[in-house]
């Protein structure tokens, strides 16, 4: 199938006071690679004491799912009172994006833990005959920054992060505490996002076929019958 528009219709869903409704249109089109492409436009809501209280906002959870159909995002349309949104970050602040390898190690492992790693690697001169799980991953570590599993460079490389170890802004003890701030400062706006959905209704949309604009007629409106 080629590119192009399958269906763009009108649809709507009740307001929270059951007066009045909320409308939008929906579309599907092809796009390329015959991928297919969900959306929507034109939301409004169609109620003056609603319009008055609430604005429209989607909560959008990632679905982990490989074999959910399309983008992985599962989109749901709320009526949110005024004052109150669903937009606090609950995304992980992640550092490590950031580091030089010896940052990584250092954030990764206790300093006695890295003495033993280093110990290991003199001790077994070999990468296959490490001992530890920890040596394993240090070696891991390198290898995806470096495609290459030197152990004498790897040595060097511990050598500096035990010697300097207090010296670095993230030790793994202080990555660990940054770790649960972080999921505190995420677990605080889950629970503000949580408090503003049991406050708002959820607007469930069903296409509409016999829609008739408030006002001024228009001619030739998709939907409009
Ligand atoms: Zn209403």
């Amino acid at each position: 199938m080629s590119c192009g528009t399958i269906y763009d219709r009108l649809e709507q869903s009740h307001c929270a006071c059951g007066k009045g409704v909320v409308i939008r249109h929906s579309y599907k089109r092809m796009g390329f690679r015959n991928r297919s492409e969900n959306g929507y436009y034109g939301e409004e809501i169609k109620c003056n004491a609603c319009s008055r209280k609430y604005h429209i906002e989607h909560n959008k959870i990632h679905n982990s799912y490989p074999s959910w159909e399309g983008d992985g995002i599962i989109d749901t349309p709320y009526l949110i009172p005024n004052g109150m949104t669903l937009k606090h970050d609950v995304s992980q602040n992640n550092l490590y994006f950031y580091f030089d390898l010896d940052e990584k190690i250092v954030s990764y492992l206790e300093k006695d833990k890295l003495q033993n790693v280093f110990d290991d690697m003199i001790k077994n001169k070999s990468n296959t005959r490490l001992k530890l799980a920890e040596s394993k991953g240090i070696v891991e570590l390198y290898y995806q920054r470096y495609h290459k599993r030197r152990l004498q460079n790897i040595i060097m490389l511990l050598q500096k992060c035990i010697c300097d170890y207090d010296s670095y802004e993230w030790t793994f003890e202080k990555m660990q505490e940054h770790k649960m701030k972080e999921q505190q400062r995420i677990n605080a706006n889950i629970q503000i996002i949580n408090n503003t959905l049991a406050q708002s209704y959820k607007l469930e949309f069903t296409e509409h076929r016999n829609y008739e604009p408030q006002g001024e007629k228009n001619e030739g409106v998709l939907g409009y019958i």
